[in-house]
């Protein structure tokens, strides 16, 4: 990773830069007027000028129907994407003037993910999968695997650090995954249908835990199809046919976006 100025943090973006720009710390997440366009054949439009801010420490549920454009918001949020129009803004950062580098080096840094189908490596034992959300954060391996089995702890899985995910139930590996997300302490952890594996009950356990971490500070998008899932978070946003037509604190996102003169909101990429 280069530095480019002396104020640089070893993760190749400039903190202090961010911080005077904007006057304070800006929210976590920033989706600002974003459109996503596939160049299918025809072109399909999965999100159309949607808008939307979670501040620190927030437990979000979004929700809407199979094809309402769910997963492509996630990918943005996750700066797996990059929006056809709009800006997205990650801890202040805007995700359209960062190189691919240093994208990701702050989603590396910054968010943490957790997915329908845990996507944990099954010959590793639980601690190492989890130990491996460390892997970019230039940390040495004995510090991985503490940092990791506290990680495994706030899961409740720290008596079973070796076991590998084939030994562990499906409730148990979303638990390892949730671990993998936390342990690099994110400013974001996003899960995309993290109980879509899972009966009832287990899912219940899982929410829970992410309402438990949650209570503990962790800011938290889950995403879902699951309306009863939804109604457990503190804040709703509904989306259907790629837009939001509910929000039950919309008030969160429009007190803060940034000024028209923000620095971060025009201009040219930094590289
Ligand atoms: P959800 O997660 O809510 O089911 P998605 O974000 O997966 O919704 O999809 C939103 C819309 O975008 C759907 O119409 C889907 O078919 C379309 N879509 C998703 N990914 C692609 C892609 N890579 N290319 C073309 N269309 C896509
Ligand atoms: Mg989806």
């Amino acid at each position: 990773m280069s530095i480019e100025t002396t104020r640089s943090t070893t993760h190749g973006f400039d903190e202090h830069r961010l911080l005077s720009a904007n006057g304070g710390t800006p929210p976590v997440l920033e989706i600002d007027q974003v459109t996503k366009i596939y160049p299918s054949e025809p072109p399909v439009t999965a999100l159309r000028c949607v808008s939307f801010s979670v501040a620190r420490g927030e437990l979000v549920g979004i929700v809407g129907p199979s094809g309402s454009g769910k997963t492509t918001l996630l990918h943005l949020m996750g700066t797996l994407d990059r929006p056809t129009s709009g800006h997205v803004r990650i801890t202040g950062f805007d995700i359209e003037r960062l190189s691919d580098r240093e994208l990701a080096a702050l989603r590396a840094t910054r968010i943490g993910f957790v997915f329908q189908q845990f996507f944990l490596a099954e010959h590793q034992s639980a601690l190492d999968n989890v130990a491996d959300g460390l892997l970019y954060a230039g940390i040495p391996q004995a510090e991985r695997r503490a940092r990791a089995l506290d990680a495994l702890a706030l899961v409740g899985l720290d008596g079973r650090p070796h076991a590998r995910p084939t030994q562990l139930s499906g409730g148990q590996r979303q638990r390892v995954a949730i671990a993998r997300a936390l342990v690099g302490s994110p400013a974001i952890v996003l899960a995309d249908e993290p109980t879509g594996n899972l009966d009832q009950a287990t899912g219940g356990a899982i929410l829970g835990l992410l309402e438990k971490l949650h209570e503990t500070g962790v800011t938290i998008v889950v995403i879902t199809h699951d309306r009863d899932i939804a109604h457990h978070m503190d804040r709703r946003i509904e989306m259907l046919d790629g837009e939001i037509v509910y929000d039950s604190a919309p008030e969160i996102g429009k007190s803060t976006n940034p000024s028209p003169d923000d620095p971060f909101r025009h201009g040219e990429r930094r590289r």
